[in-house]
Order: structure tokens, then C-alpha cells, then sequence
């Protein structure tokens, strides 16, 4: 039988399955009836230490009441990508490559996630597929189609191969590229058998960008993992996300970048925080970014060093921070 990601459904619960005692819970402001609520899959979980509310793994999930205070600057699509969407579902906003939203769902709730307030539903039904795919197919410019969401792993994996074979079909498109978080917070759940089939066969460039914040969310599960994806031809890449204590420590990246390239994985961006609402408490200043990535880069080979950008609505292309 698969292995299902087994919900901890309540927040309450997830404290007591973490033995955090009563009193810690209380003074962390927990929100118990949050709109976006608690999703924690159960590899994920085992990935948290017990007993510590601390935990880097755990602020990214558990949410807080703190999530409702608004912020300057904070709003609900920080990146303007609404603006840029041809056809519900697509996103072309960048020279050459599309960003195709495949799936509304994610395995998981990142508590700093930009996609938080984004009208999933107007966006995300299947059934506009067929238009975002014609988009693409009228447009020869676009050469690369980015798999995104929400989460595209969180398709059923027949679902998924479909819309990459569709996506193949057209001839000038070259790369498919997957950006999934599935792989390192639910590897149990992660598309293998026709995903790996038909990677194994395509014309098509293949990359595989994966989402990790910190080292202890990898495992010899992530491993195997990437190993059978990397087989299959694809390149993998990591993206993360700085967040303020939970990654913004020199050694933290350090490390990540080393655990990542021990998996087969090269560090790509190091996002600074999109400025969604409910985030702010995450966010980590520029000044203080800029330091963290120049202190790393005299630690880490130039291979291991993710770049350091920010997502903005302009110019259109992740700008590097300086
Ligand atoms: C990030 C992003 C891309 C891809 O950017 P790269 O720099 O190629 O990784 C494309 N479209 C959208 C909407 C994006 O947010
Ligand atoms: S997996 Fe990605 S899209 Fe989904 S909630 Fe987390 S950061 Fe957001």
C-alpha cells in the first residue's frame, strides 16, 4: 500500500505528538483556527526534534496568532504575478519561460508562503490546461515550462505525466523544469515509477528544482530519492527561503549547502522573503541578508553558493541583492 502523508490535524495535536509541554505552547501564541491551516506530512514530522518549540523545522509549519498582524509593505501578491497571467493557470513573466501553475495544492503549509492569499481557485482548475497549453504552443519564443503551484507533485503522478507529455508535444519548447517541495518534505509521496519512465525517454532538457530551508529536513529517504531522479536525467537544483531564526545563521547555510551537494543537489537561490502578509515575522533585513551571503561566500566553493535575490514586480527577473 502506499504510504498516505498522514496529517497531524489540529495544531493541539501536533504540540502533544512533539511532547512540547503545555505552558511552551501557551506562550508561543498558537493559532488554533487559522485560515491556512496547520499541513504537516508525517516525513516531514519525524524530521522535527521532539520537545523543542525551537525546532527550525517546526516554525516553518506550526502556525501563530502573530500571522495576523499586518506590516508596511506586506500585501497579498508581493510579486505581482496576477499581472501577468495571459490565461488563468499561466504565469509569463520572464523572457522565454513560462510558469504554469499546475497544482493549487502543496503537501505541506509554509507558514512565510507568498502563495498564501493566491486565488487558487480561479487559477488552477485542470480544465485550463488546454488554454495555457495553446498559449505556449502559439508562442515560440517560450522554450522553457516551469512547473509550479501550489505544489505540481501533489497531482496524482498519471495527472502530472500527462500534462509533461502535452508539454512535450510542442516542438519548440526544450526544458521542463519542476519546482516541488514534495521531495524533501514528503519523499514518501513524490511521483516515481512514470515520472522516471518517461524522464527517461523524453527529448525534452529535464530539471528538478527542489525547496530546502535547512539541513535536518533531508534524510536517507530525500537521498534515495534524488538519487533515482538524478539517474533519470534530471539536473537538481534547491531553492530556500532566509528566514529569520530559522536559517540566518552563516554555519546553518553552511551546512545546508554541503547536506544538499552530499544528496546529488547544487544550492540555486536563497530567496529573500516574499513580502506577503502574515510573513513579516520571517523576515530577515537586507542588510543583514547581504552580510550572511557575503560571510558564506568565503566558506563555500562558488558551486555551493545559492544566489541571493529578491522577487520583485520590477524589473522582471529575480534581482540579486547587493
Ligand atoms: C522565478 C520565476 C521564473 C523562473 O526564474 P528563473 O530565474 O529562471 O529561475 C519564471 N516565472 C516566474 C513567474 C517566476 O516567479
Ligand atoms: S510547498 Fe511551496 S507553494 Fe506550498 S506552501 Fe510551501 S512554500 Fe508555499
Amino acid at each position: 500500500m502506499q504510504t498516505q502523508t498522514n496529517m497531524t490535524d489540529t495544531p493541539q495535536a501536533l504540540c502533544k505528538t512533539l511532547q512540547l509541554n503545555p505552558k511552551t505552547v501557551q506562550s508561543l501564541k498558537v493559532d488554533l483556527n487559522s485560515p491556512f491551516p496547520l499541513k504537516v506530512p508525517k516525513d516531514f514530522l519525524a524530521q522535527i526534534q521532539l520537545n523543542d518549540p525551537t525546532d527550525p523545522l517546526l516554525k516553518q509549519v506550526l502556525p501563530l496568532k502573530i500571522e495576523h498582524q499586518t506590516a508596511d509593505g506586506f500585501s497579498q501578491d508581493p510579486v505581482s504575478d496576477l499581472a501577468f497571467n495571459p490565461t488563468p493557470s499561466l504565469i509569463h513573466k520572464y523572457h522565454g519561460r513560462v510558469l504554469l501553475i499546475a497544482s493549487p495544492k502543496c503537501d505541506i503549509h509554509c507558514r512565510y508562503c507568498f502563495r498564501r492569499h493566491f486565488p487558487y481557485s480561479e487559477q488552477t482548475n485542470t480544465r485550463h490546461w488546454k488554454k495555457a497549453l495553446d498559449y505556449i504552443a502559439q508562442n515560440p519564443s517560450i522554450h522553457e515550462v516551469i512547473l509550479s503551484g501550489g505544489d505540481p507533485m501533489s497531482l496524482s503522478e498519471k495527472s502530472l505525466v500527462q500534462l509533461i507529455e502535452k508539454i512535450e508535444a510542442i516542438p519548440h519548447i526544450k526544458t521542463l523544469r519542476i519546482h516541488s517541495r514534495t521531495p524533501v518534505v514528503a519523499p514518501s509521496k513524490a511521483p516515481t515509477q512514470a515520472l522516471i519512465a518517461w524522464a527517461k525517454q523524453t527529448r525534452l532538457h529535464k530539471v528538478l528544482v527542489v525547496h530546502c530551508n535547512h539541513a535536518n529536513e533531508l534524510s536517507p529517504q530525500t537521498a534515495k530519492l534524488f538519487s533515482l531522479y538524478k539517474e533519470a536525467g534530471f539536473h537538481l537544483l534547491n531553492q530556500s527561503v532566509l528566514l529569520k531564526d530559522i536559517n540566518d545563521q552563516v554555519s546553518i547555510l553552511e551546512n545546508l549547502s554541503h547536506a544538499l551537494f552530499s544528496q546529488g543537489v547544487l544550492p540555486y537561490y536563497l530567496n529573500q522573503l516574499d513580502r506577503v502578509q502574515g510573513a513579516a515575522h520571517f523576515e530577515v533585513d537586507r542588510h543583514t541578508a547581504l552580510n550572511l551571503h557575503n560571510q558564506l561566500r568565503k566558506c563555500l566553493s562558488g558551486y555551493l553558493l545559492p544566489n541571493l535575490v529578491q522577487d520583485t514586480s520590477n524589473p522582471f527577473y529575480k534581482v540579486p541583492i547587493t
